[in-house]
C-alpha cells in the first residue's frame, strides 16, 4: 500500500503516513507543535483526500 502524503499549507513540509488516521494525527500534531494551532480533524481529512485521489 502506498503511503499517504500531505503537504503542510503553512510551511510546505511533506508529511506521510501509512493510513489516513495516522496522517490526520501527524498533521494535527505538526500544526499544533510547529504552528501553534489545531486544525479541525474534518479539514485535515478533506485536504488529505484532495491530495491523494
Ligand atoms: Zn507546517
Amino acid at each position: 500500500m502506498m503511503p499517504l502524503e500531505l503537504t503542510c499549507h503553512a510551511c510546505d513540509v511533506v508529511l506521510s503516513a501509512g493510513s489516513e488516521d495516522e496522517l490526520v494525527d501527524l498533521a494535527t500534531e505538526h500544526a499544533s507543535s510547529v504552528h501553534g494551532h489545531t486544525p479541525p480533524r474534518e479539514h485535515v481529512v478533506t485536504r488529505i483526500r484532495r491530495h491523494n485521489p
